[in-house]
């Protein structure tokens, strides 16, 4: 008897699920979880000290640590990771003063700068209206934050940051702008903002050279108030690797 059309369709497409594709599995991460970073993140602090951080000089970082938990206080000066980066997934958990006296940017002030060039800008934006490129959220004279989701002071708060560095042509200067997607305690606040040049406070000449986390310290100018913040659980994951 001879195969009907149908019968050989039928035993052709058996045939066929039956095969497993052939295609590069994606490669196995741990992903962690509460305090515990994923298996492939880079540890930026270690909980336990500062040996991870330095001065912009070089020098020891002089904040200070306790139950895991980085207090940097005004006058310590901006610290850099020693780890550097390009293009990265950034966790960390901070926690601004409560500072009732002081308005705007006087307010619990720091900052997240990638690569040392970019700032992420840390403010107490809790019921404290400030410029909204300025504000919690913003990258920092360059874009607000899609949404205030701002915790009250003193909370812990964290920022996920997909981090994709600006890349340069021949001629040093950025040839294709970078960008940065990024979750405020959990909320989108920035969808692929568009990273065009060198951020204010921008402390690398080569701008798309791989360059460390800095976390700002608000002072150096005449009537700074004296403000502490608190990080913990800071990580990355590289991206272009
Ligand atoms: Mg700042």
């Amino acid at each position: 008897m001879k195969p009907s059309f149908m019968g050989i369709l039928f035993l052709a497409s058996s045939l066929l699920c039956g095969q497993e594709r052939v295609t590069p599995q994606p490669r196995v991460v741990d992903p962690g979880g509460a305090a515990k970073p994923p298996s492939d993140a880079v540890l930026l602090f270690n909980g336990k000290d500062m040996s991870g951080w330095h001065t912009l000089t070089g020098g020891p970082a002089k904040c200070t640590v306790a139950d895991g938990v980085m207090s940097c206080r005004t006058g310590a000066g901006d610290i850099i990771s020693n780890q550097t980066f390009q293009d990265a997934q950034i966790h960390l958990e901070f926690a601004v003063p409560y500072m009732p006296g002081q308005k705007g940017q006087m307010r619990g002030n720091s900052g997240v700068f990638l690569q040392s060039c970019y700032e992420v800008q840390i403010l107490d934006s809790y019921q404290n209206p400030t410029y909204a490129d300025g504000s919690l959220g913003a990258v920092y004279g360059f874009s607000a934050p899609l949404v205030n989701a701002a915790r009250h002071p003193e909370e812990w708060q964290t920022y996920d940051i997909i981090f994709r560095a600006p890349r340069c042509g021949a001629d040093g200067k950025i040839a294709q702008p970078g960008s940065a997607t990024i979750l405020l305690n959990g909320v989108l606040v920035q969808d692929h903002a568009p990273i065009p040049k060198a951020g204010p406070g921008c402390l690398q000449k080569d701008v798309c050279r791989p360059g460390p986390l800095r976390l700002q310290d608000h002072s150096g100018f005449k009537g700074a108030p004296d403000t502490t913040m608190k990080f913990r659980n800071i990580w990355l994951r590289k991206l272009d690797q």
